[in-house]
């Protein structure tokens, strides 16, 4: 129950212990791939990244060296690694820092030598270059088997009208999820950057399906920033019962509780994971509440 209104949860969090949540929906068509098929793994993003740890677990299982292209990271993080970051290194990612500035050069040439509808494969290296966050094609299989999924629990539960709920980082799972859905309702809220950024970006992906609908909250969110009512709005999912991330899941709690009264179908949260991060999370809202003196 949330607010008063009922609202399913797909435990995709559950799914694997090595690919979290949409990391392994997005990442499908490389677990059931032939370990031969690739020797090696490029990719690029932050330094905390969900989808970073997915692929060195991935890589790591594969035998497929994986490398990392990320801004030099901070010293204090150097210092004290944590959380993703040093899971993925201990499971043999190889890092790449490059400063801030040269960052966007060394990231658009790699794209560039990498196009992304043509063939993945450099055949040469047997390279694969995955886009930040998994937005890639190569993540609509994956995701095609959690729609199916979904449609079979839809039909089994007699469910006439569905919406579907998923956050957005990249946008990615949430636009196939709505390609593969025309028959429902997709609905999601940007987490990074404005809605208007994140249909740029999906645009890459193809056009946009009209069944994918984007929410907002009154108030602007920026990403990987703490917010008091992020913390409550955890409180008061785990107190129903189920854990989620802190980055990804509470703006799209409160997108949801801010438009439940306009959705008058059932709903459907699809749970992406990220609860691997937790740990640190809590550890920076301790300290964020400790100096707001409560
Ligand atoms: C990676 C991630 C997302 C973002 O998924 P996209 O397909 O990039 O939109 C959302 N929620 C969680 C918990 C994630 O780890």
């Amino acid at each position: 129950m949330f607010r008063g209104k009922p609202i399913h949860v797909k435990r995709d969090d559950l799914i694997d212990p090595c690919l979290s949540g949409n990391k392994f929906r997005k990442l499908y068509a490389l677990t059931i791939a032939d370990p031969s098929k690739y020797s090696r793994v490029i990719s690029y993003g932050g330094n905390q990244s969900n989808a970073m740890l997915s692929i060195a677990c991935l890589c790591h299982q594969k035998e497929w060296r994986f490398e990392y292209v990320t801004k030099t990271i901070p010293e204090h993080l150097r210092a004290d690694l944590t959380g993703n970051l040093k899971n993925a290194l201990s499971l043999g990612m190889q890092l790449r820092e490059v400063s801030a500035l040269e960052y966007e050069g060394v990231i658009s040439d790699l794209k560039e030598k990498y196009p992304l509808y043509s063939a993945p494969v450099d055949q040469n290296q047997k390279t694969l270059f995955i886009r930040q966050g998994g937005a890639d094609p190569l993540a609509e299989s994956g995701v095609n088997v959690l729609a199916a999924e979904i449609e079979a629990w839809r039909v089994e539960k007699n469910i006439d009208f569905l919406s579907v709920i998923t956050p957005s980082g990249t946008g990615t799972t949430a636009f196939y999820l709505a390609k593969a859905l025309p028959g429902l309702s997709v609905y999601t809220t940007a987490l990074i950057g404005t809605t208007e950024y994140l249909m740029k970006q999906l645009r890459q992906l193809g056009e946009i399906p009209q069944n994918l609908h984007f929410l907002e909250t009154e108030k602007k969110y920026r990403f990987g920033n703490l917010y008091p009512e992020f913390f409550r709005i955890q409180n008061e999912l785990k107190s129903s019962g189920v854990e989620f991330d802190y980055l990804y899941a509470p703006k799209t709690w409160l997108s949801l509780a801010e438009n439940l009264d306009a959705i008058n179908t059932q709903l459907l949260y699809v749970h992406s994971g990220g609860v691997s991060g937790n740990e640190t999370m809590v550890a920076r809202y301790k300290r964020f509440f400790e100096r707001m003196g409560k």
